[in-house]
């Protein structure tokens, strides 16, 4: 695959507008990189984040709404997720680079999302090896992954463009991996299919500190899409089993209360799963299942207006798939 060379910002912002003015009178679009910087915060010791927006990806926003991180040792930095641009990737690069001379050896990609990976060309160009579970494949070599491509390319442009690919990992896992690195113990834990089939979460060892992906939202409603709601509340238990003392979500702030905050998605999601299993199970519409819920718990969540419905009805659809039996098993 081609490794495209990464254009400093002015230079990226400069062929973005030329881009522009190609399709000028097609759309508006935005004149200038809003929203907020990639920023790398400190968890604890050598382990760091930057946290995305809590909105819907969009130009305006550069498609930074979720959260990645990066965990430096004495014999090269991992990064975890990839970010939802390239042009986010390289100013994480930056942000690493601002804090250490260690070189990015590894990304570890914790599901194959967009808002997640459109990032990972930037990192293919230093040199990094890419690691995500075998899982992710059937999706990345489907139509709707290539499609999703195409739409993000309208949707998103410039942040993503014609040169924006999807890139594979280097390195497929299986199951459960140790990544041992510079006296650091990262444990990469398979725990799909819940939020995705794919789903890795990295516990690293001797900070304390758990990277949860997708498996938790902080301080938004979680987007559910095509998820099994019951096995992503088993894997939520094995994550509180885990007993991180930090903990990072794929979108959201880091908690240093991670009990709590798996124990908010548990809820959510358990909440979904019930109501919709009793609606699929009575052959009740879905709009009047909808309506009679009781949602108070969650409607004053950050996208709850964008999210929840749309949740509600993906999880009714699926159990009314599955038929009754199914649908009347509790997660
Ligand atoms: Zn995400």
């Amino acid at each position: 695959m081609a490794t495209p060379s990464f254009p400093t910002r002015r230079r990226w912002l400069r062929q973005a507008s030329l881009g522009a003015a190609a399709v000028a009178g097609m759309r508006s679009l935005p004149l200038r990189a809003a929203g907020a910087a990639v920023r790398a915060q400190r968890v604890h010791g050598d382990v760091w984040f930057v946290q995305g927006e809590a909105e819907l990806g969009s130009a305006a926003n550069r498609n930074f709404i979720s959260n990645a991180g990066f965990v430096v040792t004495d014999q090269g930095v991992v990064v975890i997720d990839a970010l939802g641009s390239p042009a986010l990737a390289q100013e994480l690069i930056e942000q690493v680079r601002s804090v250490t001379r260690q070189p990015i050896r590894h990304v570890i990609v914790t599901h194959y999302h967009a808002d997640h990976i459109y990032g990972l060309q930037a990192f293919k160009a230093i040199g990094a090896t890419v690691m995500a579970h075998r899982g992710a494949l059937a999706y990345l070599n489907s139509d709707t992954a290539r499609q999703r491509l195409a739409a993000s390319r309208v949707e998103l442009f410039p942040w993503i463009d014609e040169r924006t690919e999807l890139v594979h990992a280097d390195r497929w896992l299986d199951g459960d991996t140790l990544l041992a690195l510079g006296g650091e113990r990262l444990h990469i834990l398979h725990m799909g299919p819940a939020h995705a089939v794919e789903d890795l979460v990295v516990r690293v060892e001797h900070a304390g500190v758990l990277f949860a992906g997708d498996l938790v939202f902080r301080g938004r409603i979680p987007f559910v899409g095509q998820a099994d709601s019951a096995q992503w509340v088993a894997s939520l238990d094995r994550l509180m089993a885990l007993r991180p003392r930090w903990l990072v979500p794929g979108h959201g702030p880091v908690s240093a209360d991670a009990q709590a905050d798996l124990q908010l998605t548990r809820d959510y999601l358990q909440h979904l799963h019930a109501t919709m299993a009793q609606a699929a199970e009575n052959l009740e519409p879905f709009d009047a299942a909808y309506a009679k819920a009781d949602w108070s718990r969650f409607e004053h969540l950050p996208l709850f207006r964008a999210a929840n419905r749309m949740n509600a009805y993906n999880t009714y659809l699926r159990l009314e798939q599955l038929g009754a039996g199914a649908a009347a098993a509790k997660p």
